[in-house]
């Protein structure tokens, strides 16, 4: 895969469609793949947090949400096609969730706000599966306290629902770390840190 670095973080050179093509191949083999959308501030945070810097050197997918990326793709004399953001790209999922009856698990925001999200969106696609919610304030990796009696319950409800597709909406970088230190014990194919979206889908 192409990439261009951006203060020494890495990021592909994938359009909408590519990303979306990715993902959905992907799903359809074994292995689990992480997405990450930094925008410009996280560009930043990861040039001097090492250990997001390494999450997202690792991640299966690095999509460029930030118009400051594309023009700094520019300068630095690698341009990237396109902005491609975090919530159009969970939205393009969802579609393809829909055409192709996928599962996804929503889990992040006050207590409610996961639930009433995935109301909003099963209104809309009408064949995608909603295999569950959590919100996202529990103890946890993303809070510094790692394999917390409250992140485990989390997890086990998460495991229980099976999903194809796990969208984590903790903000950034906190559903980065959430998503690293969780991948392995986590059911799902794919995992995708959406910021604060499922406010916007809650409504
Ligand atoms: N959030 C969460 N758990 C937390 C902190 C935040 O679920 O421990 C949710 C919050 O409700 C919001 C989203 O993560 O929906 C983004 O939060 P915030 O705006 O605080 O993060 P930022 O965008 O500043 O990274």
């Amino acid at each position: 895969m192409d990439k261009i670095k951006i203060l020494g973080v890495p990021i592909d050179r994938v359009t909408m469609r590519e990303a979306v093509a990715r993902t959905v191949e992907a799903l359809s083999n074994d292995k689990k793949f992480f997405i990450v959308t930094p925008n410009s501030e996280i560009v930043f945070h990861a040039n001097k947090d090492k250990k997001l810097h390494t999450i997202i050197e690792k991640a299966d997918m690095v999509v460029p949400d930030g118009i400051g990326l594309v023009i700094g793709s520019k300068i630095v004399g690698k341009p990237l096609n396109e902005r491609v953001t975090g919530i159009d790209l969970m939205e393009n999922l969802l579609k393809y969730a829909d055409e192709s009856g996928k599962s996804i698990y929503l889990i992040g925001g006050k207590e409610g706000v996961a639930q009433e999200a995935g109301f909003n969106i099963k209104e809309k696609y009408k064949n995608l599966k909603i295999a569950g919610t959590h919100h996202g304030y529990f103890k946890g990796s993303h809070t510094g306290h790692p394999n917390s009696k409250e992140e485990t319950l989390a997890i086990e409800h998460l495991n229980a629902a099976n999903p194809d597709i796990v969208f984590v909406a903790l903000g950034a970088p906190r559903q980065e770390f959430f998503i690293d230190s969780n991948i392995e014990k986590m059911n799902g194919k794919v995992f995708m840190g959406v910021g604060g979206s499922l406010d916007v889908y809650s409504g």
